[in-house]
């Protein structure tokens, strides 16, 4: 049976549970454990999969295809274990699950509510996979105190009661504000916070306390007094230069320490930090820099392609450079030219999306990596409008399109290279779908393998022609273009097993032009860094050193 922490969150949003959560793993991991991530989301989709970056950030995918919230991202990069669609539920998940049952008759006789039914489909969520780790930590999105958090609280705090004692902890991460007039960290909201979990019956044992200051020792054992929590369980949690300092910054303040002995575990096994002084010493003694620029549509906003982000990162500390990813409207440059934007980037990189709009941008911004030889990296959206712009000023096909843009009772005024893909094969069988299905859960998702050509410049990328990557795409470039565009150059050099998907285009001759239809971010690590973004970034430096 595995031991369990509950990781909550109150005072504001956003304060980086995710994060504690991921650096948490990392470091029991250095102890030698096997750990487990897991959110639980309040909301009421069923899946982030049919919210809007702008709403929810990245939709994250796991290898067997579910699109789950961001923070399994974290969990993945520090940790190195692959996220499992049964790492994350929300409450859409779990009340879909429960009318699915109460339709079918599972609790034939009875009135259905929160109690026990809710919580008892949240105790089972929680209980899969009980035997396989020695900890699993699982997050509960959102802030004490919301009203669709309630069910989540309730069964976790059950969950704790029916386990035998000591096997499960609870974590709260607070904010302490700091009053620059009176130069004070103020305690009180994080007073207010725990009692409001304890008057749901969860008494925190260990709280991780954000602060932009100092936290002076005084305050500190106020806090432990007034919480009811151990003063060394009093953890407090700085701003950090970058986020792959949280493990080591977390362990010299005796985060894990505090878990351990939360667990009464004694003696605790002795951590290897190693990897992370690696990961740190690749970031902080990085030489050089390379710019990046990021053609995209949802700019304004960090979250939307956080595993880009981080994975050009880990492709910087692969080469011991620092990248600097510069975010750009793929709109401007349907109405300007993208030389004075894009000249002095050292490379381009067009990310996924959806939807029409942005869409000739993003192929003008492919036209100039290809025609002034920057390397350019397309992913998923970014390699469909490589090929349709390929497809236009090298094929001959003027009118070139997806039928993503304009697909109307089977008029489009392009000639779709990009179609909607409406049959596939998955393992051993057949997946079909009609543009009149649902939206949500229908694309092409989860790991699919592709074959790449041998002496292809992913071949030599990744080192071997069999690869596995995440998809999470509707449309797909038609193969029946395949001839027209290689005989311009543009090679189909990773293809399905079957041979019917181009998963990989390639521009022969170019420095680096390549476009994958699969999310390779979405696997990169700090300490195993992507093979394609640690060569991009590679041929970034290259361009670095020309300019
Ligand atoms: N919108 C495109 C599709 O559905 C690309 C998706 C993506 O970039 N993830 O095929």
């Amino acid at each position: 049976m595995a031991r369990y922490v509950f990781i909550t969150g109150g005072v504001v949003s956003s304060l980086g549970k995710g994060l504690s959560s991921a650096a948490l793993g990392a470091l029991l991991q250095a102890r030698g454990y096997t750990v487990r991530l897991r959110k639980l989301d309040p909301y009421l989709n069923v899946d982030p999969g049919t919210m809007s970056p702008f709403e929810h950030g990245e939709v994250f995918v796991t290898d067997d295809g579910a699109e789950t919230d961001l923070d399994l991202g974290h969990y993945e990069r520090f940790t190195g274990v692959s996220a499992r669609a049964s790492d994350s539920v929300s409450s859409g998940r779990i009340y879909s699950n429960v009318l699915e049952k109460e339709r079918r008759g599972d609790y034939l006789g009875k009135t259905i509510q929160v109690i026990p039914h809710v919580t008892n489909e949240i105790k089972d969520f929680l209980r899969i996979g009980d035997a396989e780790t020695d900890f699993q930590l699982c997050e509960i999105g959102g802030t004490v105190g919301d009203i669709e958090g309630l069910p989540f609280f309730e069964a976790i705090r059950q969950f704790a009661q029916e386990r035998p004692r000591g096997e499960c902890i609870f974590m709260h991460l607070t904010l302490l504000p700091y009053l620059a007039a009176s130069h004070e960290l103020k305690t009180k909201p994080t007073q207010h916070s725990v009692k409001e979990l304890r008057a749901i019956g969860i008494a925190p044992d260990v709280l991780v306390c954000r602060s932009e200051h100092p936290i002076p020792e005084g305050e500190r054992d106020k806090i432990a007094l007034f919480c009811n929590v151990r003063r060394e369980a009093v953890i407090p949690a700085y701003d950090l230069s970058t986020i792959y300092e949280a493990p080591l910054a977390y362990h010299r303040v005796g985060l894990d320490q505090a878990v351990l002995d939360a667990f009464s575990i004694s003696p605790a096994p002795r951590p290897d930090m190693r990897r992370w002084h690696d990961v740190m010493d690749r970031i902080e003694n990085a030489e050089g820099e390379v710019r990046v620029a990021v053609v995209g549509k949802y700019t304004q906003l960090e979250d939307a392609y956080k595993s880009i982000r981080e994975a050009l990162t880990h492709g910087g500390m692969a080469n011991r450079v620092r990248v600097r990813p510069e975010w750009i409207d793929a709109e401007i440059f349907e109405r300007e030219d993208p030389s004075p934007w894009l000249e002095g980037f050292h490379a381009i990189l067009v990310p996924g999306g959806f939807g029409e709009r942005g869409t000739e941008g993003k192929i003008r911004a492919a036209e100039f990596a290809r025609e002034r030889r920057i390397p350019y990296f397309g992913i998923c959206l970014g390699m469909q409008m490589a090929v349709i712009e390929a497809a236009r000023n090298l094929a001959g096909i003027k009118d070139a399109g997806s039928e993503e843009f304009d697909f109307e009772a089977g008029n489009t005024r392009f000639t779709p290279v990009v179609y909607h893909l409406k049959e596939w094969v998955q393992g051993a069988h057949t997946v079909q779908r009609r543009p009149e299905d649902d939206k949500g859960g229908t694309m092409r998702l989860g790991a699919y393998a592709a074959e790449l050509a041998e002496g292809s410049a992913v071949a030599r990328a990744y080192g071997t022609t069999r690869i596995e990557e995440r998809h999470r795409h509707r449309y797909e470039v038609d193969v029946a273009y395949r001839d027209a565009l290689e005989a311009q150059g543009l090679r189909f050099s990773g293809m399905s097993p079957d041979g019917k998907l181009p998963e990989i285009v390639e521009h022969e001759g170019h420095p680096w032009f390549i476009g994958v239809q699969f999310h390779p971010e979405l696997k990169s690590k700090p300490f195993a860094p992507h093979p394609l973004f640690a060569d991009f970034i590679r041929a970034a430096v290259e361009t670095s050193r020309l300019v």
